[in-house]
């Protein structure tokens, strides 16, 4: 899942109402933050290369259970962990670096610390759903809203493979559900409506023109 700098809503806003006539926005303002130095954004740029992108079968794919809790595993969760913080983002499974396995790292807390969690399964989650905007490393330019369950508890294992148990709400169950949907295959573009797809799919082709002429 990307992280705060996931492109402006407001922004998005007036783009979408120069192409298209719209009834009803909502505006995330408490998303808007300082543009990133230059410096910054090339090695948020050289990150995000390293990410499977769009388009990849490898996001559509059903990540196979982690059965060896080895030194290799604790190294690639560690990479992982890395890369999700030059990239600036909150969470990242396996799949988005190619990798089928049963592997995910997150951090909700800006200085938090990155939890890295193995064969999560998503063991109860409430009646209570909630909107809130999401953004994906693997989908550049896509800021969408997705409505999940508000709660969640999700039984996994740690690097070392002792059982673990996460009970989470609001915005850290969001990226859990996000997280564990890429494991599945799933994407945020599976859980918008059909007219939000379309204008997702459109921002990403603008975005890739875009990269094509830097
Ligand atoms: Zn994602």
């Amino acid at each position: 899942m990307s992280g705060p700098s996931a492109p402006n809503k407001l922004q998005r806003v007036a783009e979408k109402q120069l192409t298209e006539e719209i009834d009803e926005v909502e505006v995330d303002e408490t998303r808007e933050r300082e543009p990133l130095d230059p410096e910054r954004a090339a090695r948020r740029r050289a990150a995000l290369a390293r990410v499977v992108q769009f388009g990849d079968p490898v996001l559509r794919s059903k990540a196979a259970p982690v059965d060896h809790f080895d030194e290799a595993l604790a190294a690639e969760a560690a990479r992982m962990g890395e890369l999700m913080d030059e990239a600036i983002g909150v969470g990242l499974a396996a799949n988005q670096i190619g990798a089928l396995h049963r592997l995910l790292v997150y951090r909700v807390e800006e200085e938090g610390e990155i939890h890295a969690v193995v064969n999560p399964t998503i063991e109860w989650t409430s009646d209570e759903r909630e909107p809130g905007m999401e953004g994906c490393l693997s989908l550049p330019g896509v800021w969408v809203e997705v409505e999940r369950p508000a709660g969640v508890r999700v039984r996994a294992q740690d690097l070392t493979g002792a059982e673990i148990e996460i009970e989470a709400e609001g915005f850290h169950a969001r990226v859990l559900q996000h997280e564990i949907d890429h494991l599945e295959g799933t994407l945020i573009l599976d859980r918008i409506s059909r007219a939000d797809r379309r204008e997702a799919m459109r921002t990403m082709r603008e975005a890739r023109e875009d990269g094509d002429r830097d």
